[in-house]
């Protein structure tokens, strides 16, 4: 890292109310001491506030747990929490300062991003002898990062599959008494733990390996999707969104494989599209177009009034443009084979409305292709509308 590169990530760092990004992420409740903000540690089963952010200079925060010590800056939480890499957690601090992205020395930073091919999803899925813990059942978690070992339960389970149905991962959500709640990503690790001698194993919480491909959300799907001559995706945000959509546009009577991917937007960049796009196009009718169809959630401020220029087009649906974009690129796919659009969600519901919103009020798989044929813009050309 250049000195000039730091002095810049620095202010960019001092301009970002960490205290604030903290409590967002984690929801948790912070109290002001002076120019510092104390609070329960996010990272660890915290009875006491140990947690410390402190303003006085570039923001930094400490938990003072006797087995955590977690600490850092707005970077350090960003690539633990949100699991990003650092040049992601540089360009999501710049975000959250509003500020332009430092012209930063990549090849001295602790991980210059990738520009080759990721390399695949390389963890062997979960043992099938495995149980898959289900919403409100205590399970052990270990963070390997902090050392930290507690049992806790969740209140989802998204399980990640392949097209085989493995599991290969889970996020679960966690809702706590004082109304905290976050999501983790953990994978089944076999063997004892420190204090923990007798189990076969435990669930770890996850850090990607910032070159490596992650699986999709629905990727056990596929199968059904090819047996049906599929040829509409549908990319939903989270892994609650996908379900709902997936439930009511079951692919049998809709042909529709309904999508998302792991880890925010930030994620989609390196979600491994190849098993989709090899299912589909390595199929004899090599006339086949691909349409994908992006459904954002609802956000603020106004989306844009149909007009498809790039600095109007929601984060989400941009990502998964340059992610289908490159790995057509990568395949060896005539980019005419591809079809994008992204859907404006309706403009009065709230801020996150999503389709699982839509399901809860009520919308059938009908109505959700209405609301799609009515209401999309087409971001790739190739498109015949269907
Ligand atoms: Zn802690």
């Amino acid at each position: 890292m250049t000195h000039k590169g730091k002095t810049e990530i620095d202010e960019i760092l001092i301009r970002v109310p960490l205290q604030d990004v903290i409590a967002r992420e984690t929801g948790t409740r912070f109290r002001r001491r002076g120019d510092r903000y104390v609070g329960r540690c996010p990272f660890h089963a915290d009875k006491t506030p140990s947690f410390t952010v402190f303003t006085d200079n570039v923001p930094r925060y400490k938990c003072f747990g006797a087995q955590c010590g977690v600490h850092g800056t707005l970077l350090t939480f960003l690539q633990e929490w949100k699991h990003l890499s650092y040049s992601e957690a540089i360009e999501m601090a710049a975000e959250l300062a509003a500020m332009p992205l430092p012209a930063f020395d990549d090849a001295s930073s602790p991980s210059a991003p990738a520009v080759q091919p990721r390399k695949p999803w390389s963890e062997p899925p979960i043992a099938p002898d495995v149980r898959i813990p289900k919403p409100y059942e205590p399970m052990l978690l270990h963070n390997p990062h902090t050392k930290v070992t507690y049992w806790s339960e969740p209140s989802y389970v998204h399980v990640y599959r392949n097209r085989c149905r493995q599991p290969l991962l889970l996020v679960v959500r966690f809702d706590q008494s004082d109304g905290r709640k976050y999501f983790q990503q953990v994978i089944w690790r076999p063997g004892a733990i420190t204090g923990y001698p007798a189990i076969a194993g435990c669930w770890q919480q996850l850090a990607f390996d910032p070159d490596c491909a992650r699986p999709l959300y629905g990727g056990e799907d596929i199968p059904c999707w090819q047996d049906r001559n599929g040829t509409r995706l549908l990319m939903v945000e989270g892994e609650k969104t996908r379900d709902a959509a997936a439930t009511v546009l079951d692919i049998p009577t809709n042909g529709i494989l309904t999508l998302s991917n792991v880890g925010s937007t930030g994620g989609i960049g390196k979600t491994d599209l190849k098993p989709v796009l090899d299912t589909f196009f390595q199929t004899s009718n090599t006339e086949k177009i691909l349409h994908v169809t992006i459904w954002p959630d609802a956000d603020l401020p106004a989306r844009s009034d149909g007009n498809p220029a790039d600095d109007t087009m929601p984060k989400f649906v941009r990502a998964w443009v340059a992610a289908f974009h490159d790995a057509l690129e990568s395949e060896g796919i005539e980019p005419e084979r591809l079809c994008i659009a992204s859907v404006n969600p309706p403009s009065d519901r709230k801020h996150g409305w999503d389709l699982a919103d839509a399901v809860d009020e009520g919308w059938s798989a009908g109505m959700i292709k209405r609301w799609i044929a009515d209401n999309s813009q087409t971001l790739r050309p190739a498109c015949q509308s269907v």
